[in-house]
């Protein structure tokens, strides 16, 4: 009798303390929202369909992402047409009702966000300019708090039992956001007009958020490949003499960028576009940093440059 009533408390302990449902599963179009989703829902299991080492804009709706998006409880992507090429087909293919357009299984952090340079952004698959603006937000230190919110939110609306800690951890990840942002305003006081030459505009909203100049860029327009016409129209713009450096993600293809530095005898900087695996820039703050750091550096190589 004696043990049967213990046999029963147990049973129930061991309902009332079964862990939070531990597989959460989350699809990330770019490594950058993996990373956010990860400083709230340490456990969530995330597929991310990028890496730093690729084009964003163009992968392949590969049958292991079609699997992942079609398990996931959460998408979370960039928008403003960045995943343009490949996003829809997934979406269709996976045909997840939880992940849809409009549904709260599909968060698109450039919603939350103020674009920059709408009518610009140029899409190679699709021909046609991308009336959004630059979908590059990641980088921006005034608009990654307001997507985080926004994220936080939405992970707790569909987590409810763990939506506490969810905001906990966003309230600490946000106190640590403003503390870097405040060692980086003081850092971009030496950047400050500068000019740096950039392959693509993924580096726009960091650079205009440190006052540097970065109207150089080596496609021809947002999108489109750099060409051989474009780069020597470039070699004759006055002001390219007074760069600092070219500034190029590691997915990119650094041949335009050396063509032009060995023409103008300046670095080309290559660094992650988005967060790594590993080391420092596995966080977008360590990013933001390494990044800022790197700059500082060749502004400091380069007492010619600048204003
Ligand atoms: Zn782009």
């Amino acid at each position: 009798m004696r043990y049967t009533r213990w046999f029963f408390i147990t049973i129930l302990f061991g309902l009332v303390s079964l862990p939070a449902r531990a597989d959460f599963q989350v699809f990330a179009c770019e490594p950058e929202w993996a990373a956010l989703v990860q400083e709230f829902v340490p456990d969530a299991q995330v597929t991310t369909a990028t890496s730093y080492l690729q084009d964003p804009h163009y992968i392949e709706a590969r049958p292991s992402l079609i699997a992942a998006m079609r398990g996931a409880d959460l998408a979370v992507c960039t928008g403003a047409s960045l995943e343009a090429g490949w996003l829809p087909t997934l979406l269709q293919r996976a045909s997840n009702p939880a992940v849809q357009p409009g549904r709260s299984g599909l968060f698109f952090a450039a919603e939350y966000a103020q674009l920059h340079a709408p009518h610009e952004h140029v899409d190679r698959s699709m021909g046609d300019v991308h009336p959004e603006g630059n979908p590059h937000v990641h980088l921006s230190p005034d608009q990654l708090p307001a997507i985080a919110d926004s994220l936080a939110h939405r992970l707790g609306q569909l987590r409810p039992e763990a939506s506490g800690d969810i905001l906990a951890r966003y309230i600490r990840w946000r106190g640590r956001w403003s503390q870097h942002r405040a060692e980086w305003r003081q850092k971009a006081e030496a950047l400050q007009g500068h000019t740096i030459v950039i392959q693509h505009t993924n580096f726009s909203y960091l650079l205009d958020w440190l006052g540097m100049d970065a109207r150089f860029e080596l496609e021809p327009k947002p999108g489109l490949p750099p060409s051989a016409s474009h780069l020597s129209q470039l070699l004759t713009e006055p002001g390219l003499m007074h760069v600092d450096a070219i500034l190029i993600a590691s997915h990119q293809d650094p041949q335009p960028a050396n063509w032009l530095a060995n023409q103008i005898q300046k670095p080309v900087l290559v660094v992650p576009g988005t967060v790594t695996d590993s080391g420092e820039t596995q966080t977008l703050a360590g990013l933001i940093s390494m990044i800022v750091n790197t700059l500082e550096a060749t502004v400091q190589e380069e007492p010619g440059g600048g204003l």
